[in-house]
């Protein structure tokens, strides 16, 4: 943890900083990471994990992986030089923006392996989920991954909750809220954790963005998946998800860790029907937990970006903007709003130039960065294809 967390890496003392935007509204800074998005926070973790526990058992793993943006930057930048580990990473050819291309393909590191495939986010998944399905080659290759239902992802970001909630307190009697921009709810079942931990929080509230299926969940209690068709490409596009993986994992909770009845409406009634409705008594219990949700859409995102510019004197990007403009519908006097600030707006210029009218500011580490050379391997979406360059360079 403490090789992990430092000021070097994460850019301040305190890590996590709070900022207030104004009173009783703060921002909680997760993402001065070296991929400006808060999945830093734990991926970093992992990397570090992950070559400790490795070299203790002299073995070498090969993390797989398909991304369209945020978490395979966080997983490179975390893994890049580490002994027995490579990085195998998918992305859709063409598709991610050149910020979040030239972040990946301009590392050098030879256990970083980047795969341009010529299709879209849905292929590579599907090329990810056919290798990992050949156990076989799977156990050949020891074959791992580092997706969004990793529990020791999970776990070090139960851990920057605490950190807002002792920022935003002076009293053991008070309570604080946080508001989290979510996707495939990671984030915000981290902060259920930390309340099942017993840290005081008063609501947990859910923000998304057009893809509004988590949202629809909590104001109604009922789940219908989306195919891949009915998910839209929005300005906050790390949140463009349809089915949330982490999902299943709260709802466990919530229905008293009744396992059978959790796979009775995740197996068989969303097989039968594509959705579940919750039974009243069981819905209670979100109300209970402390859970609200809200959407926006892009309509919102650069007012809100530039109503807080304007009025706070801070530059939010688009997710943390979905986060801001839900939080100001659930505030409670009282009770400090801490939303998660989930990137940088440097990652996500375009409607930052559409609400200001001027580039975001660039840390200096990044200046420049789509000039550099890159290094990127090309092929068509090809199962067999991706498995020999695997065995090549494994
Ligand atoms: C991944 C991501 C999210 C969504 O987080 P989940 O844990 O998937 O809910 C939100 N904002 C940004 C910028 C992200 O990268």
């Amino acid at each position: 943890m403490s090789q992990t967390y430092t000021e070097q890496v994460f850019g301040t003392r305190e890590i996590v900083p709070l900022k207030k935007l104004e009173d009783g509204l703060y921002l909680e800074a997760l993402s001065n990471g070296p991929t400006l998005a808060f999945k830093d926070m734990a991926m970093q973790l992992l990397g570090a994990l992950f070559e400790y526990e490795l070299g203790r058992r002299r073995q070498t793993l090969n993390i797989l992986g398909a991304t369209s943006g945020d978490t395979g930057s966080a997983a490179e930048y975390a893994m890049r030089g580490k002994k027995g580990v490579n990085v195998f990473m998918l992305s859709p050819y063409g598709r991610m923006s050149p910020f979040q291309q030239a972040q990946m393909f301009s590392l050098q590191d030879a256990n970083i392996h980047n795969i341009a495939i010529e299709g879209v986010f849905d292929d590579c998944q599907d090329i990810v989920k056919a290798v990992s399905n050949d156990l076989e080659f799977k156990r050949r290759w020891k074959i791992g991954t580092v997706n969004s239902i990793n529990w020791a992802r999970l776990l070090a970001q139960v851990v920057y909750y605490f950190a807002g909630y002792f920022q935003a307190t002076k009293t053991n009697d008070e309570r604080v809220s946080f508001s989290v921009p979510s996707g495939n709810f990671g984030n915000i079942c981290a902060g259920h954790v930390a309340r099942m931990m017993g840290l005081p929080i008063q609501r947990l509230v859910l923000a998304t963005n057009e893809n509004n299926v988590l949202d629809e969940f909590f104001r109604t209690g009922t789940y219908r998946v989306r195919g891949g068709a009915e998910t839209y490409e929005t300005s906050s596009p790390s949140m463009d998800i349809s089915k949330a993986s982490n999902f299943e994992r709260f709802v466990f909770d919530l229905l008293g860790r009744d396992a059978a009845r959790t796979k009775a409406l995740f197996a068989d009634e969303i097989a039968k029907k594509g959705s579940f409705t919750l039974t009243p008594a069981e819905f209670a219990r979100v109300a209970e937990y402390g859970f609200v949700s809200g959407s926006s859409t892009h309509a919102h995102r650069p007012a809100t970006i530039r109503d807080t510019a304007q009025r706070c004197g801070t530059v939010i990007d688009t997710h943390t903007a979905d986060g801001v403009k839900v939080a100001r519908e659930y505030r409670d006097a009282g009770v400090p709003m801490i939303v998660l600030e989930t990137a940088l707006p440097a990652k996500f210029s375009a409607t930052i130039v559409e609400a200001l009218g001027r580039e975001p500011g660039r840390p200096a580490a990044l200046q420049g960065i789509e000039q550099l050379p890159k290094r990127f391997k090309v092929m068509p979406v090809d199962v067999q294809a991706v498995k020999d360059f695997i065995a090549q360079n494994a």
